[in-house]
């Protein structure tokens, strides 16, 4: 029925390999290609049921792009590389004609700071070219903003106070290791944290507010308010939303780790001279520290991702809280992968799914949490990441 390219063979790029192999009857032909094309061949062996074709590709060069996406033709492209290719590779979806989908919004290599205007910037020349493309569809952007638009179709009449609450509470048993690219995690961890309050953003320290927050099935953790991308178009997309607010824990030793690292200069974008050649810190940084794709046979425990909300329906007050837990052991068994690539892979390809099989339509540039939220939620627990709901009780991130 479709072909689709996935570029990027990392964590994520793994995961939505094996996940739409897994589902023939939609993806008919997959290719993945990568900066490196062995990473492409060792997915595709893995895979062994179905021939998935690969590709050396650098996707900063947009004409390299536009030139595979003309001999391999796919109705989609899914981007799984790093945000710094959102452009270019929009750029070459644009010029073939062909549907696009990310998990993460575009940020300058040269500064560390990502918004979606770059992005929503394309939405006029999509939508002249009758082209969608979905933007940040992976657990978180993705499930939760898909989550918060199942939350206002079905329970609320307005939604006044939204948190999102992200735990992972499993052990990779390294000294220190980011599970999903360490360059992008780190850059985003150690900037200013931002949340809405109000009809404006209330701006603080990296990492200074926190509080511990239980989570089901595991209980309490200490959590970090962070600035993360959906808060931006979701209330832009939920004007009624008076504070908007993300949470993420990190356990006290990755947090002193992350300190030193950042004191002796180790997290700086700012290149420096070394051996008579320019390097990027972070950039080393990453180079020494393990792929987020080889964390997943040892890891132990399980994430914990989802939306609290407050708000008012049919008059009165209510409250709602929608999550996943995915625990890394089954994600390991299910396609080889930790779970937080585990919970970024699935959305992608569901999200792609609904683009390819005409459930989610729309000519132009979408966040997800602009499409219909059922027909993906239905098929959520089915591609293995079920979730839960509870209505009218009380919400930890309040206690
Ligand atoms: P990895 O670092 O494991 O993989 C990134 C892949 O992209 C690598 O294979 C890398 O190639 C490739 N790549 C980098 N630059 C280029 C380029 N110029 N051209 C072609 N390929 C390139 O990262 P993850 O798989 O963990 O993350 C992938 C994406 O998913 C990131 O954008 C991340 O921010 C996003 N993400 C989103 C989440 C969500 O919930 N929304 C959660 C987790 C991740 P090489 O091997 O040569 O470096």
């Amino acid at each position: 029925m479709a072909r689709v390219l996935i570029i990027g063979a990392g964590g994520v790029g793994s995961v939505v390999a094996h996940k739409c192999a897994s589902v023939p009857e939609v993806f008919t032909d997959i290719m993945i290609a990568s900066r490196n094309k062995e990473k492409c061949d060792r997915i595709a062996a893995q895979i062994k049921h179905r021939t998935i074709e690969t590709a050396q590709l650098d996707a900063d060069i947009v004409e390299d792009t536009i030139a595979l996406i003309e001999s391999f033709k796919p109705d989609m492209v899914i981007n799984v590389a790093l945000p710094y290719q959102d452009l270019p590779i929009m750029d070459a979806c644009l010029a073939t004609k062909t549907h696009y989908l990310d998990t993460a919004n575009y940020e300058p290599i040269d500064e560390a700071k990502f918004e979606y205007s770059w992005q929503w910037a394309y939405h006029d020349r999509f939508k002249e070219a009758g082209i969608t493309a979905v933007l940040g569809c992976g657990f978180d952007p993705g499930v939760t903003s898909i989550f918060t638009a199942y939350a206002a179709k079905h329970y609320f009449d307005e939604m006044h106070y939204l948190d999102i609450i992200d735990c992972n509470a499993g052990d990779h048993g390294k000294a220190f290791a980011t599970n999903f690219n360490p360059e992008i995690n780190i850059r985003e961890i150690t900037q200013n944290g931002r949340y809405w309050e109000n009809g404006q953003w209330v701006e603080t320290k990296p990492l200074e507010i926190h509080k511990p927050i239980h989570y089901p099935n595991i209980g309490e953790r200490e959590s970090y308010l962070l600035f993360h991308e959906e808060l931006e178009s979701l209330t832009k997309n939920f004007p009624s939303l008076k504070r908007a607010r993300f949470w993420m824990t990190f356990g006290e030793k990755y947090i002193n780790a992350l300190n030193l690292l950042q004191e002796i200069g180790m997290t700086s974008i700012k290149p420096i001279m070394y051996e008579g050649k320019e390097i990027v810190p972070l950039q080393f940084l990453k180079a020494v520290l393990p792929e987020p794709s080889s964390l997943g046979e040892n890891y132990k425990g399980e994430t914990s991702i989802g939306c609290q909300i407050r708000g008012i329906k049919d008059g009165k007050e209510r409250t709602y809280y929608i999550w996943n837990n995915c625990e890394h052991q089954k994600a390991y068994e299910d396609v080889g992968a930790q779970a937080v690539s585990y919970t970024t892979g699935v959305p992608a390809m569901l999200g792609a799914m609904m683009i390819l099989t005409g459930k989610w339509k729309g000519e132009g540039v979408f966040n997800v949490e602009e499409f219909d939220p059922d027909p993906f939620l239905e098929l959520l627990g089915k591609y293995g990441l079920p979730w839960h709901e509870e209505v009218d009780k009380d919400l930890a991130v309040e206690k």
